[in-house]
C-alpha cells in the first residue's frame, strides 16, 4: 500500500467508539485512510467524549444516520447488538458500500447480521486480533493494530474486490491478513482467547471468594502469578458476555478438553508423576517461546500491556 493510494475509502461510519472504535478512528485519521470519519455510539456521554478527543467529523445517536453515504461501515459495539444494529442502518446503507464489523466472535454474527444486509452491500466481517482490557472512547491508540492479524470471514461469494478493499484498510492499519470460515475462527479464537479468559475470570473469582478466608492475602501475595489473571479478568463485563453467550458451542467443546486435560493433571500431582508434569511444562515453555519468535509479545518480564 503506497501513500498515493490513500485515502482507501473516502467516508468511514463506525458504530461504537470503545476501544476498537476509537482506536480505528486514531490511525485512519492520523494516516490519512479516509477523508471523512461518522461515529455513533449508544450514548450521547460517549458520543460527547469521542467529540472532545475529535475522533469524528460527525456525531450521531442514530446509527443509520450515520451510515449514510459511507463507502465502509464497521461495527464496533458488543457482538450481541449486531443483529439490531445492522437492522437499523440497512435501509440507509448506500449501494456498493461495505459493511464489516470486529466482533470477537464470527459466525453468530454472521448469522445475526446477513439477513440484514441489503442486495448491493458487500458484507465482509472482521476480527482485528487486538486489545488491551481498556474499554471507551479514551481508552483507544492509533497503533493499537500494528504487528496483529485481521481476520477475515467474508462469506461464499461475497464480491474479491470488497475483501480486497477491506484487506487493504487493515494493513493499512499496521494489521496482516488472514482469511478462514467463521466457524474455524470460533473454534481458533475459542482456545487462544476467549477459554483464557474463562480461566482468569474464574480464578479471580475463586480468589476474591478465598479472600475473606486469607485476610487480604490473595492481593498482597499477588505477584505469585495471581496478578496477570487479575488484568485479564479486568476485561469489560459487556464485551466479554456477549462473547461466551455468542461463541457458546466452540467455547463448550474447548472447555470440555480442558477440563479433562486439568483432570489429567490432577492425577499425576495426586501420584507423584513428576516427569508427566516436567514434560508438559516444557512444551509449554517452548510454545512461549515461539510466540516471542513471532513477534506476537516480547520476553521482558511485565509485557502484559496488550493482550489479543
Ligand atoms: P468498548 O470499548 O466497550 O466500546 C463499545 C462501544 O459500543 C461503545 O461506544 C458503546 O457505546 C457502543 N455500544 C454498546 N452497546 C451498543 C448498542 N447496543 N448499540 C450501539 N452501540 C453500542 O468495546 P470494545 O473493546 O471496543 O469492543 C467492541 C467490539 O470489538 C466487540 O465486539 C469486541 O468483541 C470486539 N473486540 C474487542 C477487543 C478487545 O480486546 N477489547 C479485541 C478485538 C475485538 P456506549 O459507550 O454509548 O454504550
Amino acid at each position: 500500500m503506497t501513500a498515493a493510494e490513500r485515502p482507501i475509502f473516502r467516508k468511514i461510519a463506525l458504530i461504537g467508539i470503545g476501544l476498537i472504535g476509537g482506536s480505528i478512528a486514531r490511525v485512519a485519521r492520523r494516516d490519512h485512510l479516509v477523508d471523512e470519519i461518522a461515529i455513533s455510539a449508544r450514548s450521547q456521554a460517549t458520543l460527547d467524549r469521542a467529540e472532545e478527543l475529535q475522533l469524528g467529523d460527525s456525531y450521531w445517536l442514530d446509527p443509520a444516520d450515520a451510515v449514510r453515504d459511507a463507502d465502509c461501515v464497521i461495527l464496533c459495539a458488543p457482538v450481541g447488538a449486531s443483529g439490531a444494529i445492522a437492522a437499523a442502518i440497512a435501509p440507509a446503507l448506500k449501494s456498493g458500500a461495505i459493511v464489516s464489523d470486529v466482533g470477537s466472535v464470527k459466525g453468530d454474527v454472521v448469522r445475526q447480521m446477513l439477513p440484514h444486509i441489503p442486495a448491493g452491500v458487500h458484507f465482509v466481517p472482521a476480527h482485528p486480533v487486538a486489545g488491551t482490557e481498556q474499554s471507551g472512547p479514551d481508552s483507544g491508540f492509533a497503533d493499537l493494530f500494528k504487528g496483529r492479524w485481521c481476520i477475515l470471514t467474508p462469506p461464499e461469494g461475497t464480491d474479491p474486490a470488497a475483501v480486497d478493499a477491506l484487506s487493504a484498510f487493515w494493513q493499512a492499519c499496521g494489521s496482516t491478513i488472514e482469511v478462514m470460515t467463521p466457524d474455524h475462527h470460533d473454534m481458533v479464537l475459542a482456545i487462544t482467547s476467549h477459554i483464557p479468559h474463562l480461566i482468569a475470570y474464574n480464578i479471580v473469582g475463586t480468589a476474591a471468594h478465598l479472600e475473606e478466608v486469607t485476610a487480604s492475602e490473595v492481593i498482597k501475595f499477588s505477584a505469585g502469578g495471581f496478578r496477570d489473571f487479575t488484568r485479564i479478568a479486568a476485561s469489560d463485563p459487556t464485551m466479554w458476555r456477549d462473547v461466551f453467550l455468542h461463541n457458546r458451542e466452540a467455547v463448550i467443546e474447548m472447555l470440555g478438553r480442558f477440563i479433562e486435560d486439568l483432570f489429567a493433571l490432577q492425577r499425576s500431582i495426586r501420584f507423584g508423576e513428576g516427569d508427566d508434569l516436567f514434560d508438559l511444562f516444557t512444551r509449554t515453555r517452548a510454545i512461549r517461546r515461539s510466540i516471542i519468535d513471532v513477534g506476537q509479545d516480547t520476553d521482558a518480564a511485565d509485557f502484559g500491556r496488550q493482550k489479543i
